[in-house]
């Protein structure tokens, strides 16, 4: 049989979105099967799987536990302090179930909340798969968040467990958890009633009496308990997830358990093309969505070992992602550009220090894949580069290249462009004013998603429905769609270039520029490492843009080569484009998950204050900003 159009394929999981999502949902257990695909009575919301009862926790661990015990599930590598180990199957259902158990005795049941403030270890995992084992909803928080962070989310989430531990570890450096959640407590209004502490004997800490429990005192009580999986409807929530706060006040995204079951488990099969038994390897954090859907979750309910990793790109040296790869056979990973822009600073012949004949294709996520970064990468590796782009809201990649779809033509990447609508998604680009769809190749528009979202979206913001409608639904005049609110282009192939934020539109003399298209163009300067463009109100021009780069060769550093810079973007994207000025810089301002956090970028060059920095790495990289501006 020839293969099909991709595009046919897509238009077909919209046009048959029953019989489609039903398909699919035969790749997960149920213990009592759907009523009905999909309910879409109530727009914006939309119910999948309705009266299907399943557990994601049987799904990822007891059901592959029963058929082959004895095959690895989790894989844990910290370069931090030096320590590493094995769970198969069995041994982490052991694991979860002893944790559920823990929990039960706390007292902690289904739709009961448990927030999870802890850094890359196990216990971070048991503790998520142990929620979705008995239906607790599990909050997890970015470890090492500041205390005022973590007491906002708490008061949002409400949990009645807190699961923490002593210290998490960065480049060598202990981070002591235990101050930062004791004081977000005391900042918070609602008070958990138990905090579950799990002793690296990193950083000796106080314990609270009658609040504050010992995990490996309770582990060693419930040693071989046993709690079976509650079965839960399909529309039960799972977890909720704070998104990066790079736009703003981060939103409590709310997801479901069958539908987000469904998609994951279809990615791993035609979007990253893993295998049961194959190892997965994800550098990100449990802290945000990849580190749900493609650590714990995804890799899990494939039938997949997944590799955690505690530790940075460069510690001990720059060769330690590949030197995992090789030791543990990964043949599917998963990373952020920012990771391989740290790896491109360091000499290129550490990529082939090691044997990376396991490994198919590198996927990356979270932000622009510049098309140096891609080249450079790819030439390095040998294996196809993806990108993906998706948010904490999709739960699983909105645009990307499937490449595994029985039947369906794989189709090619393009450099620039993260891909093409993946199965299940609407995907719309609207005039941003009129809300028209725009249908011409290579309008700017901003990206939405019609109604419904696919399975494994976001279902609601927790406990705000209405600023879920409101926010997501209801930007664009005239329609009731979802807005991703990232601007994009289509060429006339269908695939979409990603220009930016639709906050990070500029408008410079009445054109209308997407920040995000004058940094790639810089990017492809020779002399510059990274660079961040915003838009800086001007007397004259409405506004002005502003590039902050850093430089490979900092010593580097002229007016001649600001001019030179100036230069090239008149040459590539014309005059108009050219930033008022290009600063130098050491290292930019980014989030925690290594975004770039533009909005303060864009208060501090405009003279305001840079507003909720609690997401910011380095505080330094504003303070320099900061300087260079004053000059
Ligand atoms: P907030 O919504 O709180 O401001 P955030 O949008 O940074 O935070 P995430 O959900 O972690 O939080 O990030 C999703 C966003 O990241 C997307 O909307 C997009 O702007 C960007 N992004 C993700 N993947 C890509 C990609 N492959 N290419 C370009 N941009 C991407
Ligand atoms: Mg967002």
């Amino acid at each position: 049989m020839t293969p099909i159009a991709y595009a046919d394929f897509h238009a077909r999981s919209l046009a048959e979105r029953d019989s489609f999502w039903a398909e699919q949902a035969r790749r997960i257990d149920w213990q009592t099967p759907p009523q009905q695909i999909c309910d879409v009575s109530r727009p914006p919301f939309a119910r999948w799987f309705v009266g299907g009862t399943t557990n994601l926790c049987h799904n990822a661990v007891d059901r592959h536990a029963a058929a082959r015990p004895d095959e690895r599930a989790l894989l844990w590598v910290s370069t931090e302090v030096g320590q590493q180990r094995v769970y198969s199957f069995g041994q982490l259902q052991g694991e979860v179930e002893a944790f559920a158990a823990m929990l039960v005795e706390q007292d902690v049941g289904a739709g009961d909340r448990v927030l999870i403030y802890m850094p890359m270890i196990p216990e971070a995992a048991f503790a998520m798969l142990a929620c979705a084992r008995i239906g607790a909803i599990h909050s997890v928080v970015f470890g090492g968040f500041a205390s005022s962070s973590l007491a906002s989310r708490i008061d949002d989430a409400s949990p009645k467990l807190v699961v923490s531990a002593d210290a998490g570890s960065r480049a060598g450096k202990v981070l002591p958890y235990k101050p930062l959640l004791d004081e977000a407590i005391a900042l918070s209004t609602h008070k958990p009633s138990a905090v579950l502490m799990v002793d690296r004997g990193l950083a000796p800490f106080q314990r609270v009496p009658g609040r504050d429990l010992d995990y490996a005192e309770l582990r060693r009580r419930h040693d071989g308990a046993r709690v079976p999986c509650a079965w839960l409807e399909s529309n039960t929530p799972s977890y909720t997830l704070y998104t990066s706060g790079t736009t703003g006040k981060p939103k409590g995204v709310q997801r479901d358990v069958g539908g987000y079951a469904v998609a994951l488990a279809t990615s791993m099969d035609w979007i990253f093309g893993g295998k049961p038994g194959e190892t997965f390897f994800s550098t990100s954090d449990i802290g945000w969505v990849v580190g749900h859907s493609y650590i714990v979750y995804g890799p899990l309910i494939h039938g997949m070992a997944t590799l955690m990793y505690e530790g940075t790109p460069v510690n001990p040296d720059a060769s330690v992602l590949w030197s995992l790869v090789e030791k543990y056979r990964v043949t599917v990973m998963f990373s952020a550009p920012t990771a391989v822009r740290v790896l491109k600073k360091h000499d290129a012949a550490l990529l082939k220090q090691h044997d990376l004949s396991s490994l198919r294709a590198l996927f990356l996520a979270g932000e622009p894949l510049d098309e140096p970064t891609a080249r450079w990468i790819a030439e390095g590796l040998s294996v196809p580069v993806i990108d993906n782009y998706w948010q904490t809201e999709t739960g699983w990649p909105l645009l990307t290249v499937a490449h595994h779809i029985p039947g369906v033509q794989a189709v090619p990447t393009r450099l620039g462009s993260p891909g093409v609508p993946m199965y299940g998604y609407d995907v719309q680009l609207l005039d941003e004013q009129t809300g028209a769809v725009l249908t011409a190749p290579d309008q700017k528009g901003v990206l939405a998603i019609a109604h419904p979202l696919p399975p494994g979206a976001l279902q609601t913001v927790w406990g705000d429905d209405a600023r879920f409608a409101n926010t997501y639904w209801h930007s664009v005049p005239g329609r009731e769609v979802y807005s991703t609110f990232d601007w994009a282009t289509r060429d006339a192939d269908g695939y979409t270039f990603i220009l930016g934020r639709t906050d990070d539109v500029i408008n410079v003399a009445g054109h209308r520029l997407g920040t995000r298209e004058i940094e790639e163009c810089i990017s492809g300067h020779a002399a510059i490492a990274e660079v961040a463009v915003v838009g800086v109100a001007d007397a004259l021009k409405g506004q002005v843009a502003i590039a902050f780069a850093v430089l490979r060769d900092p010593a580097l550093a002229s007016p001649a080569l600001e001019g030179a810079v100036m230069k090239h973007v008149d040459a590539q994207l014309g005059a108009v484009a050219r930033p008022a000025r290009v600063l130098f810089v050491t290292v930019l301002p980014k989030t925690r998950s290594g975004k770039l956090l533009r909005r303060a970028l864009q208060a501090v060059a405009e003279g305001r204050d840079p507003g909720d920095l609690t997401t910011l790495d380095d505080p330094g990289a504003l303070a320099q900003v900061k300087t260079l501006l004053q000059k």
